[in-house]
């Protein structure tokens, strides 16, 4: 980072040196100033052993992170949480690991064993169970009724008990993924307190490029707050709350497994019935259900992905991934 009010100091402190002591001196002191100025510019000692998850978490370490080094990521490219194996590289990986950053055990049930035999030190961080991140309940089913604000699921300070009830997708709450920054940033200073100052630099631009894309995305969905639609696995709670959205089902409950004909049925009932203008189908999986459930109704298919498989990793990738779900929604609902 550039520090020019340093650089002003240390010339005006040479300077007033210069005077007193004659043009040899200054030639040294400008040497050793010069030396010491570069280093400070330069130095930041490198974060290294970090693993995330997914890339949604991944985006937001390495945006604290930032060139102080590269955080592993572990679910790639198209691949799910919900059904991911671990490959034998990276539990090499986990056990050299010195923070391992993830959602929590609703998630990431890949990681669970992996994690009982790390060795003593690694730092676990569940960012679901970290103060400020909000946790909403599971939504009863998945063809979930109506969508009365105050009736289903509420906000809980993450530290309950009824872990099996948590929805895991808490990063697609923005306010989530601010509380998140904060955390990453206080344990990665803990470990590296020399670059605490950067740490903390770069989170406050990833969190002012957080709220500044929030607040486009308000713009861009309150036209198409109210107009209904059927989302593939319920992924997108977080998302729906905090732009308040009319999503009125899922077409699965658990995306791992397939529906029942009678769901489906009931399902395409429903999207005749409240009118959903959309059905949002994900990359992840298989749209076959998803096309079922239009079939005979006037529901269009888009597609919509939590998990931004096809974006660019790094510091810019989670606005970019708010962004695109933004846009794919508003696109389909719109007129
Ligand atoms: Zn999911």
């Amino acid at each position: 980072m550039k520090t020019p009010s340093k650089t002003a100091d240390i010339e005006n402190f040479l300077a007033g040196k210069l005077k007193e002591e004659g043009d040899s001196m200054k030639k040294i002191l400008l040497a050793i100033g010069f030396a010491l100025f570069s280093s400070m510019q330069t130095y930041a000692a490198p974060t290294s052993n970090i693993v995330v998850t997914i890339a949604p978490l991944h985006s937001l370490v390495q945006g604290v992170m930032g060139e102080t080094g590269e955080a592993e990521l572990l679910v790639k490219g198209y691949a799910s949480p919900h059904d991911f194996q671990l490959k034998p590289s990276q539990i090499a990986s986990l056990q050299q690991a010195d923070f391992v950053f993830y959602v929590g055990e609703n998630l990431e049930t890949f990681l669970l064993s992996a994690l009982e035999t790390l060795p003593e030190g690694t730092e676990k961080v569940a960012l679901a169970k970290q103060p400020g991140v909000s946790a909403l309940d599971v939504r009863e089913g998945g063809n979930w009724e109506g969508h009365d604000h105050s009736a289903h699921g509420s906000h809980k300070d993450g530290t309950h008990d009824h872990e099996e009830s948590v929805d895991p997708h808490i990063w697609l709450d923005p306010a989530n993924a601010i509380a998140m920054v904060k955390v990453i940033t206080r344990e990665l200073s803990k470990a590296h307190p020399e670059n605490r100052s950067l740490y903390k630099a770069n989170a406050l631009a990833v969190i002012s490029d957080i709220e500044l894309r929030d607040k486009e995305i308000k713009a861009l969905l309150q036209p198409v707050q109210a107009v209904p639609f059927v989302v593939f696995h319920d992924a997108f709670q977080y998302f729906e709350k905090h732009y308040d959205l009319t999503a009125v089902g899922s077409i699965v409950i658990d995306p791992t497994e397939s529906a029942s004909v009678k769901r489906l049925a009931a399902l395409r009932q429903k999207v005749v019935e409240v009118g959903a203008v959309c059905i949002f189908r994900e990359p992840q999986f298989s749209d076959r259900l998803s096309v079922v459930v239009a079939e005979g109704t006037k529901a269009k298919l888009a597609t919509i992905d939590p998990m931004g498989a096809a974006l660019p990793l790094g510091a810019g990738f989670y606005p970019t991934l708010l962004e695109e779900i933004a846009e794919g929604m508003a696109s389909c609902l719109g007129k």
